[in-house]
């Protein structure tokens, strides 16, 4: 049997970060992933612009805002209206870009298309077990297959805090944040009833994409039980967000 240098689990943001990473060393390396690494990835990713420019990837902004602010006030007054700017331009990231820009990266890694089950020890290598029945050995694995890996040993299986979104793209009567403007955090708890206020807190993460068109999404950062999709839908009703949105 083949024995690698590095197999990786998975083909997200982080699997191939890493793999564009090793395939500039002189090292055997394949992947496994239950998804093509060609297949386009379905999240959002947003980041500080100043991130990707250290790195020399800030043409892989699809969306660049100056005014980047959050709320923190109570909503009920001037006061309690003010934004916190933060100085930092914010950007979102072309997905289909970022991810051809890695793969181009990943040149001579070879990734199959199958589900790992089970890692087992063996002389100082690691036997990866697929659904299949495929076997592959080698010297390290590492394990990039997201955040529901069936290979990390958490110490406490249960009251784990999630974080949890519901967010959408649309037109809407009424524009949900000023024109050409970033909202990281608006935490106004104005539009709430007293029980929603006492609720676990969220917050609306929104942007003007231009073209009239807006992503507003109801963000709860950690919570246990995790918020769900009904709740966080709410927030935005109350705020009558979805209430406004077009299409
Ligand atoms: C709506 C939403 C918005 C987000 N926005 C942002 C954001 O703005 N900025 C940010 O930094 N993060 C954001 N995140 C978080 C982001 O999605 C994750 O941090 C990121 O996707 C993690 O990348 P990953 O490669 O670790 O895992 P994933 O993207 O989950 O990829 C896991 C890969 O492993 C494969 N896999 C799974 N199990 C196995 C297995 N047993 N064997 C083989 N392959 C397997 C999967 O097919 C997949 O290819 C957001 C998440 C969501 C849901």
């Amino acid at each position: 049997m083949e024995i690698l240098d590095i197999l990786i689990l998975g083909s997200g943001p982080a699997a191939l970060c890493l793999a564009s990473e090793l395939a500039k060393q002189d090292l055997i390396i394949k992947g496994i992933s239950t998804k093509s690494p060609n297949e386009k990835w379905e999240n959002t990713y947003g980041i500080w612009a100043s991130e990707l420019e250290e790195l020399g990837l800030e043409s892989l902004l699809s969306h660049r805002w100056c005014e980047t602010v959050s709320f923190f006030g109570d909503g009920e007054n001037k006061k309690g209206d003010t934004p916190t700017k933060h100085n930092y331009d914010y950007g979102l990231i072309n997905q289909e870009a970022f991810q051809n820009e890695l793969l181009k990266k990943c040149k001579g890694i070879e990734w199959l298309n199958e589900t790992a089950k089970d890692i087992k020890e063996k002389n100082k290598l690691s036997e990866v077990i697929c659904f299949s029945g495929l076997k592959l050995k080698a010297r390290l694995v590492i394990d990039a297959s997201g955040h529901r890996s069936n290979f990390v040993k958490r110490p406490v299986q249960n009251e784990i805090a999630q974080q949890a979104a519901y967010g959408i793209v649309g037109k809407f009567t009424s524009p949900p944040v000023n024109k050409e403007q970033f909202v990281l955090m608006d935490f106004r708890p104005n539009h709430l009833n007293n029980e929603e206020k006492l609720s676990s807190p969220s917050f609306l993460y929104a942007m003007d994409l231009g073209n009239e068109t807006f992503f507003v999404e109801e963000t709860s950062l950690a919570s246990y039980p995790a918020l769900s999709q009904e709740n966080l839908k709410k927030k935005d009703f109350t705020k009558d967000l979805i209430a406004r949105v077009l299409r």
